[in-house]
């Protein structure tokens, strides 16, 4: 948390796959003077599946503006890793619902998400991060897709992993018995006919799979565990990002047991984002995965059931989140359901919210901007992170996060 009169600070990232362009180059590093020079930007994660080319011009840049480069590295999808199929997590069934916009899925993001379990014991993952590691003078890691698929990754995604090296680690026992857990939740949700029924469905069916969840949770943080004893023994910082808390536990993260492990924490609590680890879209792709099984309930309803059990404010009506997100209060409540856990002391808590213009994904205005901003000064969190591409952010953004802090510091 924030000390006396330290100055707030400020991480922003930029993804790019392969060697990016002269152009987007000299994009990008516009965008670094204007942060450096407007919000005194300290921070610069950097996407792990840009060349060595690449990594090297924009290492030797921020450099030159004093900014801090570290490596952020997407550990269980989208690595920079070949072959990775045989180490996908398979899911309850093979369905392919997946929800992420075409827009997204064009800037090079597959989302397609590798079982931790695999991941652990596969050589060809770590050393990979190893070697991209040690080839740039970064100052810190940053670790991103730490955790099980999410309801954007639909059915088949969301209720995993079933392989047999899961069946190893967790017990043969135990995943067949989250099998018929999961058959059983599903039948009761389909007896559901009022909001609270569906609540009172979801707790007791979450209930039974408790050994399922505590098995995902120890792999996530076993994952964690390896990155982070590699990247602290070679002296960097570690980051992890993280699902907001209303949605940690659908994918597995443990914020108390993790924030062990990582001297910072990035929770992702972004209000409007259709995308992935955005709220609404995460909200709409359950309520998406819940309508089959829930024919008693009408869309307001199950929105309703299904806010109540997360713990996330939906608005009103209700039906509004698609297409206007949800409430930005929702922000400063993710923010308290963070402070109330028992995190490690050491560990810092950087909110991350969406700062860019990426239709139809979302496109920030300066309310938008002005309430985050509030709330991060509010809460004293000591920094923030302006996710989740700075060459995705309106020159006027920048500039209104900089007048901004200055204003009210
Ligand atoms: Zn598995």
């Amino acid at each position: 948390m924030k000390k006396g009169t330290e100055k707030l600070r400020i991480y922003s990232q930029v993804f790019g796959k392969g060697d990016l362009t002269a152009e987007h180059h000299e994009l990008l590093e516009s965008k670094l003077e204007l942060a450096r020079t407007k919000l005194q930007l300290d921070s610069l994660m950097i996407w792990g599946a840009i060349s060595t080319k690449s990594m090297d011009r924009i290492t030797s840049a921020c450099s030159s503006w004093g900014i801090e480069p570290h490596l952020w590295y997407p550990v269980l999808a989208d690595a920079p890793v070949c072959n990775t199929e045989e180490l996908e997590v398979q899911g309850l069934s093979a369905a392919q619902d997946f929800m992420v916009s075409e827009e997204q899925l064009e800037t090079g993001e597959s989302f397609a998400f590798l079982c931790p379990s695999k991941a652990l014991v596969s050589e060809s993952l770590i050393s990979r991060f190893l070697e991209i590691l040690s080839g740039h003078d970064f100052r810190g890691v940053f670790l991103d897709r730490i955790r099980f698929p999410g309801p954007t990754n639909g059915f088949g995604g969301l209720f995993s992993c079933f392989c047999g090296q899961c069946s190893r680690f967790a017990g043969e026992d135990v995943l067949k018995d989250a099998r018929e857990r999961y058959e059983a939740l599903f039948s009761k949700l389909g007896n559901a006919s009022t909001p609270d029924e569906l609540l009172v469905a979801l707790e007791e069916g979450m209930e039974g799979l408790l050994s399922f969840y505590e098995s995902r949770e120890r792999l996530v943080e076993s994952i964690v565990s390896q990155y982070s004893i590699h990247a602290r023994s070679v002296g960097m910082s570690v980051g992890l990002d993280l699902f907001a808390p209303s949605l940690a536990s659908l994918v597995s993260q443990d914020y108390v047991s993790l924030s062990g492990y990582t001297d910072w924490i990035k929770p992702m609590l972004y209000c409007k984002t259709f995308g992935p680890a955005g709220l609404p879209a995460e909200l709409l792709s359950l309520a998406n995965i819940a309508k089959p099984m829930t024919p008693r309930l009408d869309r307001r309803a199950l929105l309703e059931g299904l806010c109540c059990f997360l713990g996330i404010d939906g608005g009103e009506p209700i039906t509004s989140i698609d297409p206007e997100g949800l409430p930005l209060r929702n922000f400063s409540r993710q923010i308290d359901m963070i402070l109330a856990k028992d995190l490690s002391p050491e560990t810092d808590i950087y909110p991350g919210f969406e700062a860019v213009d990426f239709p139809p994904v979302y496109s920030i205005n300066h309310e938008h901007l002005a309430s985050y901003l509030r709330d991060c000064m509010t809460f004293e969190t000591g920094g923030l992170v302006l996710s989740w591409d700075i060459c995705k952010m309106k020159d006027e953004t920048i500039e209104f996060v900089g007048d901004y802090i200055e204003r009210n510091s």
